[in-house]
This record gives C-alpha cells, sequence and structure tokens, in this order.
C-alpha cells in the first residue's frame, strides 16, 4: 500500500476519469429518484496542488491544467476551440469548490466531486483501506449526513453495500494497480459477484494502459460478463508499447446509459487535442458489448 494519489491528483488520467465520472452522475440526476455513489476505492477526496507531493511530479500540469489553459500545450493551437460544455461544466464545478477563489489551488477527488453533484436525496458511500486516507476522508465529509466513509477493503465492502437502498446508481472502482494482473483478477472476480447481487448497476472501472497486452485480457472478460451494454472510453497520451510508463488509461462503463456515446464523443476528441505529448494522443470509444446497433470510433 505505498501509492498515495496526491502525486498524481488532476493528472491526464483523473482529467479522463474525472470528466466521465461528472457525465454519468449528470446522467443519474435527469430522475428524481435518489441514487447511490459507491466509490470502492475513495482515496483522501480533495488535494492541494500546491502541495509537496504534487509539486514533487508536476503531473496535474499535463493535465487539467492544460484544460484550464490550454495555450500551454507545447506549440499547439489548442486555445482557440472552445471547450465541449460536458468538459466546461466539469471545469467550472472544480473552479467553483470553496478554496479555487483566486485560480485552482486544490483538486477534489472522486469522492468530493461526486458530493457536491448530489443532491440532498442521494447516499455516497466511501471505501478507503489506507488509514491516514480514510482519515482525511472522514475529516472532509464529518458534516455530510449523505456519505458514509468505511475504512476497510472496498472489494469486500462492496458485497456488503449491494444492493443499495437508493436502488439505482453507480460503482466505481478504481485501484492503484499495485500488481497488475492480481488486481485485474481481484475486479473481475468482484464485479462477477456484484452483478450477481445488482445487475442493474452502473460500474465505471478505471484501468491504466501501459502495454497493451496488459489489458487485453480484462477487456475480452468484459464482453463476456454477462453484461448487456458495455461501453469503453480511451486516452492515450504516448505509444501503448511501454511498460515503463503511465501511457494512457480506459474507463470502462457497464450498463453505461445508451445516451453515454454521444455525450463523451466530443469532450474525448478535446481531451486529446489539449492533452497531447509528444505526438498526437490517441482516444478510442466504442460498445465492448452493444444491445442492437454498434457504434466505434477510433482516432487518429
Ligand atoms: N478514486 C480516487 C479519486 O478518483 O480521487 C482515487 C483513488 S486512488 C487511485 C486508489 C486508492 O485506493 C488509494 O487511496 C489507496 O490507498 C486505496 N486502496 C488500495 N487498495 C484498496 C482496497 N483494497 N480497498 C480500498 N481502498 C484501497
Amino acid at each position: 500500500m505505498n501509492y498515495r494519489h496526491a502525486y498524481h491528483a488532476g493528472n491526464f488520467a483523473d482529467v479522463l476519469k474525472h470528466s466521465v465520472l461528472f457525465a454519468l452522475l449528470q446522467a443519474l440526476k435527469a430522475k428524481e429518484t435518489p441514487f447511490a455513489l459507491i466509490d470502492t476505492h475513495a482515496g483522501s477526496g480533495c488535494y492541494a496542488l500546491d502541495g509537496e507531493e504534487a509539486g514533487k511530479t508536476g503531473e496535474y500540469r499535463d493535465g487539467i491544467m492544460r484544460l484550464l489553459f490550454p495555450d500551454l500545450k507545447r506549440g499547439g493551437q489548442a486555445g482557440s476551440q472552445p471547450l465541449p460544455p460536458l468538459l466546461r461544466h466539469w471545469l467550472d464545478a472544480i473552479l467553483a469548490l470553496p478554496g479555487n477563489e483566486h485560480g485552482l489551488k486544490l483538486y477534489p477527488g472522486s469522492p468530493l466531486q461526486a458530493a457536491r453533484a448530489m443532491r440532498d436525496i442521494d447516499g455516497a458511500y466511501l471505501c478507503e483501506l489506507h488509514p491516514e486516507e480514510a482519515t482525511l476522508l472522514r475529516e472532509l465529509f464529518h458534516h455530510d449526513a449523505r456519505v458514509h466513509v468505511h475504512n476497510r477493503n472496498g472489494y469486500e465492502a462492496l458485497k456488503a453495500l449491494l444492493p443499495p437502498k437508493e436502488k439505482r446508481g453507480l460503482v466505481l472502482i478504481d485501484p492503484p494497480y499495485e500488481a497488475q494482473e492480481a488486481e485485474y483478477r481481484l475486479i473481475e472476480a468482484t464485479l462477477k459477484a456484484a452483478l450477481q447481487r445488482w445487475p442493474t448497476g452502473i460500474y465505471a472501472i478505471w484501468y491504466p494502459i501501459k502495454q497493451r497486452s496488459q489489458v487485453q485480457p480484462f477487456l475480452r472478460w468484459l464482453q463476456h460478463c454477462g453484461a448487456k451494454r458495455v461501453l469503453r472510453a480511451e486516452l492515450l497520451v504516448h505509444p501503448d508499447d511501454s511498460p515503463l510508463r503511465l501511457n494512457g488509461s480506459g474507463m470502462a462503463i457497464i450498463n453505461a446509459p445508451w445516451n453515454l456515446y454521444q455525450i463523451l464523443r466530443e469532450p474525448l476528441q478535446a481531451m486529446a487535442r489539449l492533452l497531447s505529448q509528444e505526438r498526437a494522443a490517441q482516444w478510442q470509444l466504442d460498445w465492448l458489448v452493444e444491445e442492437g446497433a454498434s457504434a466505434a470510433a477510433t482516432h487518429p
């Protein structure tokens, strides 16, 4: 358990993960009935971008900062095009966080982004195994009766949390992948049990892309997990052939809302334009499983 998200908060992978999360939360809010957000790997909830950890890696500069200041993109004309509404609204929500009045100082993690998007009727169930991160998380939400923090293994806790009393909602699975192979197998076993207990829930799984071959077995598993709709959104800022660095990442969404493909298409295009590094970023959006017609886009 060496992973601390504070070193990576706001990086290009968070931009993909959290903008997809934002889109899913907006979709859930389209109905009046309450929903549940279950975050199996919650982190500490909020990160100081001027703190020691974020300063050491500076990863947010090639992430969220590129969306805020498109001209930071090396040698590019990226600033000339307006952001798609989803990304604009997501950024506005982050800038509206208390503490960010004079510019981006704090980067909210998934639990805080979700809590700020939720209504009074919705509930959040957050699991975090690391005791110090869990303490910070609990402090962050001690005043918020909608939010329940569990200092425990998110994979184990999920069994007890499903199905949620709200009956509809989203499970976010965002582990550190310290041991890649093992983590994927654990996710598959957890999802198998979760889909039995709660077949109608939305499950969003973030995954790192270093070498493509490391991800393929999981994507194949998703195609045969029995779910009727699975959407995959990926963004690569480097070629996916080096095991030594994070080249990109993806979000797999089980039981994705039917219109999520349309909602994410333009934002992914814009993220690729703004987050590209030494060469053009690649993005991919397609249904791994879809009832009825298929849609797919791979660029460039
Ligand atoms: N979801 C967070 C966000 O988007 O802001 C970031 C989570 S970070 C990638 C992964 C977190 O999972 C770390 O804080 C780590 O301590 C925690 N963790 C690792 N193994 C865990 C487990 N089995 N159950 C719950 N939390 C775990």
